[in-house]
């Protein structure tokens, strides 16, 4: 189970087109500390463990810099696809937890068969710190007001929230990690998704 969500490219590129609509309301926006326009600034990036078949804009991180002179903070949306500064896809780092193999290192050998990664051990437990910690400890968490115990079972217990077909919660677990995986100035910020997808 989760294997076909791995590794099926229109998933992937269903969670691009999302991150395509994030970035335009952002672009539409106004920079947070000058109120001057955002003018585009993409850039790209290197996410590993995409399966074959991807958009070749998939590896692009949308983001926008301030265009008055004297400030030009960078302001990167939210994300679908990407959790923060993490190189994996936000779909690995969140169906890792969900394989079925017990252990941690039996997790990650089942992955890396499957995707061809080279993902270690210390990184997903890192991304169980992250999880676990910093997932937990977030405004957007907070905000939520989850009972106390789904920390601890985080991402598992996040995904059970929506009981649904698992391509629709997962896509509705990431849309709650949104305000999550923006760039600094948007960090931990609200943030609604204005789609009907
Ligand atoms: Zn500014």
């Amino acid at each position: 189970m989760y294997h076909s969500q791995l590794t099926d490219a229109i998933f992937y590129n269903s969670l691009l087109a999302l991150d395509r609509l994030i970035a335009e309301q952002i672009k539409h926006s106004r920079c947070l500390f000058c109120h001057g326009n955002l003018h585009q600034s993409h850039y790209p990036r290197k996410p590993r463990g995409v399966p074959e078949g991807t958009h070749s804009d998939y590896p692009i991180r949308f983001s926008y810099c301030c265009a008055t002179d004297g400030c030009r903070k960078r302001f990167t949306p939210p994300s679908m696809r990407f959790l923060s500064r993490k190189v994996y896809s936000s779909v690995i780092i969140f169906l890792v937890f969900l394989l079925k193999s017990k252990t941690d290192e039996l997790k990650v050998e089942e992955l890396n068969l499957l995707l061809g990664t080279s993902l270690s051990v210390e990184t997903v437990r890192r991304w169980r710190n992250f999880w676990v910690k910093q997932v937990s400890q977030s405004h957007t968490w907070k905000r939520a007001a989850f009972s106390h115990g789904m920390a601890q079972t985080l991402p598992a217990s996040l995904l059970d929230q929506f009981q649904l077909a698992v391509n629709t919660s997962l896509k509705l677990a990431l849309k709650w990690l949104l305000p999550l995986t923006a760039g600094v100035h948007l960090f931990d910020v609200p943030f609604r998704l204005v789609t009907t997808g």
